[in-house]
């Protein structure tokens, strides 16, 4: 593996983040990721999209996650990104990043605004960051329209019943907290969780010690059920203050820096005041009146991006794949992309491995690649084994005759 200049070796260790000053490398160069801790301006998104072009290869990603990616940057101009995104008033999370769900402080229906618990929880475990997992991960979800349930979380919040928050570990529902005592508990857990070792993960001390010791440890009472899955963000969604936010879906979590340089102005015409990246590979345009939203819809949609919930591009999931990715079998956008007309409403995994990076869950039809050919799984994830393996070149016509 190639480092650029001033990469150290804890940062190359298996398993480590891609961050703007610490870039990993991928098949189609250096991959750069940054989670802003406030919502973007135009101006703001406009510059990234020109770093995208200028130093990378133009392509900018919102992952399923709602993080942002510049991909393809080299070893002449990775070094000083993390200086130039700050140069446009970005800013990062200096210390342990905590994921939020968006619209925050905009959403009518929050139950609570997960800004300040994230803030408290994320400055309460900056000490612990050397000592953690690189992945480890502490979602706050305020309850609002987009939910952050279905993200895989070492520690995921969510609202719970009156001021209580309720407490997710490794995905199990473990118990509640008062409001007040929530970020304590949270760095108590990434404590127990660093005295296991700088790769321990929550999914671990679950299986070692159980959901019932855990909750009694950390005096949580027992959860009451969770509540609803909240809703597609690509769309119109009305605000508080009587504006909207659309939603806008990426096909493959991509977007060209040419497009979104596009967009930009577009939006800047419709009176659009902040872009959210939002968890699921979608844009949130914030602020623009409704008549004005629609026809920003429009030109959206005339750009080739995703503007209706129900596209069915919204229920396909591909990893980077060929050439991005030096473990893909597959190309696998351009297979995805042949595949949709086929769908039929079913949702559809193309994996270029059988790590599945795009889509952690089971999906009705998952292809994926092997040294062999083109895996087909039913109802699975890259990881089950196949009902077959055909050639790639056959797995339209193989498709189309089996889903008739
Ligand atoms: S799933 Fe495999 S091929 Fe796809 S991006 Fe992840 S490692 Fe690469």
């Amino acid at each position: 593996m190639s480092a650029i200049p001033g990469q150290d070796l804890a940062s190359l260790r298996r398993g480590a983040c891609p961050s703007l000053p610490e870039p990993m490398q991928t098949g189609d160069g250096l991959l750069a990721r940054l989670q802003p801790l406030a919502p973007l301006t135009l101006d703001q998104l406009a510059g990234l999209a020109r770093l995208a072009a200028d130093r990378g290869n133009g392509i900018i990603e919102v992952t399923a996650r709602g993080k942002l990616q510049l991909r393809g940057l080299s070893a002449q101009t990775a070094p000083g990104l993390a200086e130039a995104v700050a140069a446009l008033g970005i800013d990062v999370p200096q210390g342990f990043p905590v994921e939020v769900s968006a619209l925050a402080g905009l959403d009518p229906s929050m139950r609570f605004d997960p800004r300040p618990l994230a803030r408290a929880i994320g400055d309460g475990a900056a000490p612990l960051v050397p000592h953690l997992a690189p992945k480890a991960s502490v979602v706050v979800d305020g309850g609002g329209l987009f939910r952050l349930g279905g993200l895989k979380a070492d520690i995921g919040l969510t609202a719970g019943s009156g001021a209580a928050v309720r407490v997710a570990l490794a995905g199990k529902a473990c118990g509640e907290v008062d409001a007040k005592h929530a970020a304590a508990v949270v760095i108590a857990l990434l404590e127990r969780l660093a005295a296991r070792g700088d790769s321990a993960r929550m999914a671990e001390l679950v299986a070692v010690e159980g959901i019932a010791t855990l909750r009694a440890e950390f005096g949580l009472a027992p959860p009451l059920a969770a509540s609803g899955e909240g809703v597609d963000p690509v769309g119109l969604h009305p605000l508080s203050d009587g504006s909207v936010a659309l939603g806008i879906g990426l096909a493959f979590g991509q977007i060209r820096a040419v497009v979104l340089g596009e967009l930009v102005a577009a939006a800047g015409r419709a009176g659009v005041a902040r872009v959210e990246p939002a968890a699921g590979r979608a844009l949130l345009l914030v602020g623009p009146a409704p008549e004005a939203a629609a026809e920003l819809r429009e030109v959206a949609a005339g750009l080739g991006l995703l503007t209706d919930p129900k596209d069915p591009r919204r229920r396909v999931y591909a990893c980077a794949g060929q050439p991005a990715c030096a473990s893909a079998r597959l190309d696998t956008h351009a297979l995805a992309a042949t595949l949709v007309p086929l769908l039929d409403g079913r949702d559809l995994h193309v994996s270029g491995c059988p790590k599945g990076c795009a889509h952690p869950s089971k999906a009705a039809l998952t292809i994926v690649g092997l040294d062999e050919g083109a895996g087909l799984v039913v109802e699975g994830t890259p990881r089950d084994v196949p009902a077959r393996i055909v050639p790639p070149a056959q797995l339209r016509e193989t498709l189309q005759k089996d889903l008739a």
